[in-house]
């Protein structure tokens, strides 16, 4: 028979999924709470009921959880296999899963790290985080392996939304340090397309030095192997701010790392690394 599978939601990454799935000769059922163009070829479901009773494999693709909650209420889920690519906290989804669980279905939450251009486009390096389910995971795995890389971080439901939140909020982390840099050098006769290679070509080379906290937080030696001590940084960070003093540049998005890693000089970790900040920000 056919392979075939649901999509619940034609948003920007809904559509992506579909598309990719009917692009290797997939049947995909969709609905979507609004009327949009279906990507052609899919079959339009006119109720959630009838989408979701047309396949065994039900992937979910809306804005938020409560969303996915307003539009499973009160549909027959036995015997569905639930897939989960709602963008959730990692409580949302363990709720999600157990409110799945009682209605007979089972379940596997996802937390993609790719934007619709990469969807089903072979190499593009997005993939997407899978917790929840083995058995589901497992039995679909050929279906899941259509629209992104599959990396499947364990039994617990939460899981992957947590990895997912992680890495976008060490995103955050990165934008704001480019930002800021863009913000020094804005002010003087400096072309930010020349300037934008050094960043990220700096960036790039920094971003190994999470494997040395990896290596420090597993170790619980944190002073293990520093080359730059916490002492000399934070005196270092008394450059950076008159630095932007000088530029008229806000020093607000450094501040508050700042001042953790002064917090960890004063308590006696002027011989660390940053590591101990991840302790500071666990209180
Ligand atoms: P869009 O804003 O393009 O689409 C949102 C979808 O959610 C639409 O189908 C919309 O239906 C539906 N929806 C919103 N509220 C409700 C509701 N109360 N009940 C039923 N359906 C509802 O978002 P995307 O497709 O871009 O994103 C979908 C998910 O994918 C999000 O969780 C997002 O975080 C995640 N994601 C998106 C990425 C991206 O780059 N786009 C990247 C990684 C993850 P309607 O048409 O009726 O409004």
């Amino acid at each position: 028979s056919k392979k075939s599978l649901t999509v619940l939601g034609l948003g920007d990454m809904g559509s992506a999924l579909v598309r990719s799935w009917l692009a290797v000769g997939y049947a995909v059922t969709v609905w979507n709470r609004s009327a949009r163009p279906a990507p052609e070829g899919a079959v339009v479901a006119s109720t959630v009921a009838d989408a979701v009773a047309a396949n065994s494999l039900v992937v979910v693709c809306l804005l938020d959880d409560a969303s996915v909650r307003a539009t499973l209420d009160g549909i027959d889920l036995t015997g569905r296999d639930i897939v989960n690519l709602t963008t959730s906290t990692p409580a949302e989804a363990r709720t999600l899963s157990d409110w799945i669980a009682v209605r007979g279905g089972r379940f596997l939450d996802g937390g993609i790290m790719a934007v619709p251009s990469m969807i089903g486009v072979a190499d593009s390096g997005g993939y997407v985080f899978y917790s929840g389910s083995a058995e589901l995971h497992e039995t679909h795995a050929e279906a899941l392996a259509v629209p992104a890389g599959v990396t499947y971080v364990g039994a617990d439901a939460g899981f992957a939304a947590l990895y997912d939140i992680a890495l976008l909020s060490a995103m955050w982390g990165m934008f704001a340090g480019a930002t800021h840099a863009f913000a020094l050098i804005r002010a003087e006769d400096i072309s930010p397309v020349e300037f934008a290679p050094l960043l990220v070509g700096y960036q790039q080379a920094m971003a190994g030095y999470a494997y040395g906290t990896a290596a420090q937080l597993a170790s619980g030696d944190y002073a293990e192997g520093v080359e730059s001590n916490l002492a000399m940084m934070v005196t270092t960070n008394g450059t950076l701010l008159r630095t932007a003093a000088e530029q008229g540049v806000s020093p607000e998005l450094l501040t508050p790392f700042m001042a953790l890693m002064e917090r960890r000089v004063a308590e006696g970790g002027g011989k660390e690394s940053t590591t101990g900040v991840v302790d500071l920000l666990r209180r």
